[in-house]
């Protein structure tokens, strides 16, 4: 294994990116860098703002002075801890619709790109192995059927107390993986090199065994 290597995992909401991601990267004792959640934070600020994704002025001035990070796990979103704000049904969609906007994608990009220089990074998104670290040592694109991502999704809801259906929640996935895999900018697409993992029924463990059979 090279000294310092990036992983990219890309793939539609719900595939379970983000659980299999943070497995990889404390097995392997690297950082990971959830992409979804920058968005999420973005999508949030505008939201508390009132800013409108047809508002590019105000969006710029904003975008200009809002800082995004990770410390220890923990995004941080101007200096402040933001992990369960930004995940809300609502916030989901306000993410969905700020991801579209290329000022927003651009300004991402590049703390991204940046955050993958110095040291090795597990990261996860929808743009990572074709866009964002275009040159990774290893790609990931995760599927699984839209029901049982909706499933997982909605247990999640749930758990964090929020009143919705499966099948509004179904609803929502099937619209922002239309939206993510139609945008212009840099859509929702496996990159040619990346290994196609489908996760429907299988376990947390048996995905995360699958991942890392690839890398060592
Ligand atoms: O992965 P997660 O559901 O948290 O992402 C929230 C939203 O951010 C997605 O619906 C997608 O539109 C957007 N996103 C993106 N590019 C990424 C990561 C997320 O457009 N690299």
């Amino acid at each position: 294994m090279k000294e310092i290597f990036r992983i990219a995992i890309d793939g539609p909401s719900g595939a379970g990116k983000s659980t299999i991601a943070k497995g990889v990267a404390s097995e392997l004792r690297i950082d990971y860098i959830d992409t979804g959640a920058m968005y999420r934070a973005v999508g949030y600020k505008m939201k508390q703002r009132g800013i409108g994704v047809d508002d590019r002025d105000a969006l710029l001035r904003m975008l200009e002075e809002t800082t995004i990070d990770f410390v220890k796990g923990d995004i941080i979103l101007d200096g402040q801890v933001v992990n369960d704000k930004i995940r809300t049904s609502e916030i989901s969609k306000m993410a969905s619709a700020c991801s579209a906007l290329p000022e927003v994608r651009s300004k991402l990009v590049d703390i991204q790109r940046e955050m993958g220089t110095r040291k090795s990074v597990i990261m996860d998104g929808r743009d990572i192995g074709t866009n964002v670290l275009k040159d990774a040592e290893y790609k990931f694109f995760l599927t699984a059927s839209a029901e049982e991502r909706a499933s997982r999704r909605h247990k999640e809801l749930l758990e964090k107390g929020e009143t919705i259906s499966f099948e509004e929640v179904l609803a929502d996935i099937k619209q922002r993986d239309y939206n993510d895999t139609n945008r212009k900018l840099n859509p929702l697409r496996k990159a040619e090199d990346a290994i196609e993992l489908d996760t429907t029924g299988l376990t947390i463990e048996e995905v995360t065994a699958n991942v890392l059979k690839e890398i060592r």
